[in-house]
């Protein structure tokens, strides 16, 4: 779905308005409240689809006193010297003083009070001398000063190598080491939130990735063909660490356990149904970065199909193969502006391009119509209609400033830093030209429209070749089916691929900046 720069903000608001997130299926299942000393459950009750806690039980475990005043009808909730006053009728609290919202109002049970989950993050945690920290995710309340980091582990296979990516939440420091068929990372905490730590499918140095025999530590099963390995750390924006940790196949030749010499990661074998790797082609020298927009995310779901595929969804699983497929068969490093359901601003996306001095950028969207016969896939590159004369100026030599990661501006020249793009336009013309006819080629469903110009925000900023494919109508009932399959999204990475090597081998330019 695109969102257009004249009316983007207005678009935007509406996207997220008409968005119904899935209904998150509301489980009776307790929390656990962990303190350093103790792990107490806390029971949850489901009333309309909203899961509440019992006023009784948060009053039992926080040190709450709960008064009912019948006559001013409300519920009046002291916390040591904090005051939080309940309406039984509104989905509304006063704390201290403050008005917060809460999802829906307090329900009474007898002589029993619920209130939503969410009171305790909203309410009780802001004013409370302890800290009480709500993790919906794995129903947990922490309090006191108990570390437990949230981690969860990524696993790509990258040729001979086997890349996992483990974020942490917050940073925690933390060691890897080998110990036998093993490797532990261990965190400097006293527990972990594990997140999702599934391996879809193990490789020949990796079987599994699981909580380790303490609780602070996590167990990489390794594969037996695993010869070595190599980890780094990454800051990550949200104040976390994500730690890579490269593992490296024996050779044939090389005895069992000896180290391995540096070598670049040979082409991965095809998928099934996949035609084979571009070995006869030269790679594609002078692209060093290629940054992948993974185009919504979070609450920004963009479009949606009747069978509830989720743009958002579409557009993150086909960045992660095409990342995997060019960084196994080209040997450029690929950035992804998410690897994550995260909300991300399209300015930033187009500056961790610019911050990573990306030699192309391409944004991956689904698209939506009104009509439900419209399908195919469409490529688009910047439009400068829209921007008034000024802006369509040539920018040769004129100073601009750039956003970067992080917030704030870098002034590299003087034009609005949101021109970055305009002297990109021939070039992000070749390079939609290439998208278009490969895609085409790769047998992809193109729209009538299937080559296109538009002032997308996306791409105003980014200040090297851009395009933004829109790989199908989520909105038609074939398109949909497609593009939440396997096949399709194999199928659109290989077209994406060949592009790429397509715009490299026709413009000189390419890849010389
Ligand atoms: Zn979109």
């Amino acid at each position: 779905m695109k969102v257009r720069v004249q009316a983007a903000a207005l678009i935007a608001a509406a996207c997220c308005l008409s968005i119904v997130l899935p209904a998150q299926q509301p489980s009776s299942a307790p929390y656990t409240v962990v303190s350093r000393e103790a792990r107490r459950p806390l029971p949850v009750r489901v009333v309309s689809g909203q899961e509440m806690f019992a006023l009784d039980d948060l009053a039992r475990l926080f040190n709450l006193t709960v008064r009912e005043d019948t006559a001013a009808g409300a519920l009046t909730v002291t916390a040591g010297t904090q005051t939080i006053v309940l309406s039984p009728q509104q989905p509304l609290a006063s704390v201290a003083g403050r008005m917060i919202s809460l999802p829906v109002a307090p329900v009474r049970d007898g002589r029993a009070w619920f209130v939503p989950v969410d009171f305790v993050s909203r309410a009780l945690a802001p004013g409370s001398a302890t800290r009480i920290e709500l993790r919906k995710p794995s129903r947990l309340v922490l309090t006191g000063d108990i570390r437990m980091p949230r981690v969860a582990a990524r696993v790509e296979p990258l040729g001979s190598l086997t890349r996992v990516t483990i974020d942490v939440a917050p940073s925690t420091p933390h060691t890897v080491s080998q110990e036998g068929s093993r490797l532990i990372v261990r965190f400097d905490a006293d527990a972990l939130d594990p997140g999702d730590l599934r391996v879809p499918a193990p490789t020949e140095t990796l079987q599994a990735i699981r909580p380790g025999d303490t609780p602070q530590t996590l167990a990489l099963d390794l594969g037996p063909r695993f010869a070595s390995f190599r980890a780094a750390d990454q800051a990550v924006p949200a104040g976390g660490t994500r730690i890579v940790i490269d593992l490296q196949a024996q050779t044939e030749a090389a005895p069992p356990g000896a180290p391995q010499p540096q070598q670049p990661a040979p082409p991965a074998p095809p998928a099934p149904g996949e035609t084979p790797p571009l070995l006869d082609l030269p790679p594609p020298g002078g692209l060093r970065t290629i940054v992948i927009d993974a185009g919504h995310g979070g609450d920004d779901a963009g479009a949606r199909g009747a069978q509830g595929t989720l743009e958002k969804n579409v557009t993150l699983s086909v960045a992660r193969r095409l990342k995997g497929s060019i960084e196994a068969r080209l040997g450029v490093r690929v950035l992804l502006t998410r690897d994550g359901d995260g909300a991300v601003p399209a300015d930033q996306r187009a500056a961790l391009a610019n911050n990573n001095k990306a030699d192309l950028f391409i944004s991956l969207h689904a698209n939506a119509s009104v009509r439900p016969g419209v399908a195919g896939a469409e490529v688009f590159y910047l439009s400068l209609e829209g921007y008034g004369a000024p802006a369509q100026r040539p920018t040769q030599g004129s100073p601009e400033a750039l956003p970067v990661v992080g917030g704030g501006v870098r002034t590299i020249e003087i034009t609005p830093w949101e021109m970055a793009q305009t002297r990109h336009v021939p070039e992000s013309t070749a390079f939609a030209r290439a998208m278009e006819a490969a895609l085409r080629e790769r047998g992809v469903p193109m729209s009538a429209r299937a080559l296109q110009q538009a002032p997308f925000r996306v791409l105003v900023g980014a200040n090297m070749p851009a395009v933004l494919v829109e790989m199908g109508f989520l909105t038609n009932a074939q398109d949909e089916q497609r593009l939440a399959g396997d096949g399709q999204q194999n199928a659109l990475v290989q077209a994406l691929l060949d592009g790429i090597l397509r715009y490299r081998s026709t413009s000189p330019s390419a890849g010389t900046r």
